[in-house]
């Protein structure tokens, strides 16, 4: 079967991921990006995991009612791949998978994966910055070249609020807002560890969080990407980075007043709705708003 769109999330054997690949099945139909068949990449660190989503989607009720899966004769079809953003041989096997696959591009990829430990130490902030911005910039680096150049691929990574620049001395802040280019943004990352390391972070300006520390580098490399392609002439790639809301998942341990479904709009929205072409922004509640 031909598909006349592709797309991709990542993290989606449960929770926001989950949902999103859910929702895009539902709305595709009738969002302006639907121009055909619509293929999604459902991708999972743990193939046990991913295969048992799969097995939830296929039986889902909505879907099945809506008839939003091709099984049940609709546009879209859902496959399982692995993917494990904190391995570089993980990203680099399914880049080349979709390069294969896809030769004329994909459409789009929602980097939704992402990790929130217990705790504050240096294994923490090592492990949440490896995962949440390592790997979710190493994740766009390898996909961004795969997406459709001429026909307003996207590319949405799912942040957070927890990285708005509030939490952060003036000094800090000011050097997120005047980074020109994404090494800047690792520079802080980089900063940022060692501080955990010396004991210093608190009184050098950051929070002692890592999680929202390394979901402000996420916003801001993703910023840097979307600023890289404007300063490529005709590039009409959209690239946005967003938070999904307060949502009850197991990383907030059931708290939190949206569904996962709920969290999924903002994302969805960015992936195949009518953006008005808005590329290198921040975003919930479906609407852009301050970093
Ligand atoms: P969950 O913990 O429910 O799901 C996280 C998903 O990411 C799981 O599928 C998990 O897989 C996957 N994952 C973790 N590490 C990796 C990795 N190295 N490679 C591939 N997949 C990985 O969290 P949510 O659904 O709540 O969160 C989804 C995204 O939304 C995250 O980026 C999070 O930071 C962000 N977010 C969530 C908020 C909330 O209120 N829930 C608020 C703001 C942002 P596995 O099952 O194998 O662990």
């Amino acid at each position: 079967m031909s598909f006349a769109r592709v797309g991709v999330v990542t993290g989606a054997n449960k929770g926001i991921g989950y949902a999103t690949v859910r929702q895009l099945a539902l709305q595709y139909p009738k969002s302006p990006f639907n121009s055909g068949p619509l293929l999604i990449y459902l991708t999972a660190r743990d193939a046990k995991r991913g295969e048992s989503a799969m097995t939830s989607l296929a039986a889902d009720p909505a879907l099945r009612q809506a008839k939003a899966l091709q099984s049940d004769g609709g546009l879209t079809s859902i496959q399982f791949h692995s993917l494990d953003i904190a391995s570089s041989s993980s990203i680099a096997t399914f880049a080349q998978h979709l390069a294969d696959a896809h030769p004329d591009g994909i459409d789009f990829v929602i980097n939704n994966a992402g990790i929130a430990m217990d705790g504050f130490d240096l294994n923490v902030v090592k492990t949440t910055l490896a995962c949440n911005y390592y790997g979710t910039l190493e994740a766009t680096r390898a996909f961004l070249p795969l997406l459709k150049k001429s026909d307003g691929g996207r590319l949405v990574n799912v942040a957070s609020s927890a990285g708005q620049l509030n939490r952060y001395s003036r000094a800090i802040q000011k050097r997120f807002q005047s980074a020109k280019s994404v090494d800047d943004i690792t520079a802080l990352m980089e900063e940022f560890t060692a501080a955990v390391e010396r004991g210093t972070e608190k009184a050098d300006g950051w929070p002692s969080a890592a999680y929202a520390t390394s979901k402000a580098g996420e916003i801001g490399a993703t910023l840097q990407i979307a600023d890289e392609l404007k300063r490529q002439h005709n590039s009409k790639l959209l690239v946005n980075a967003c938070c999904p809301g307060w949502v009850a998942t197991d990383m907030t341990k059931g708290k939190g007043y949206r569904t996962p479904d709920e969290g999924a709009e903002t994302p969805v929205m960015l992936a195949i709705g009518d953006i008005a072409g808005k590329s290198g922004r921040f975003w919930r509640d479906e609407r852009e708003i301050s970093w």
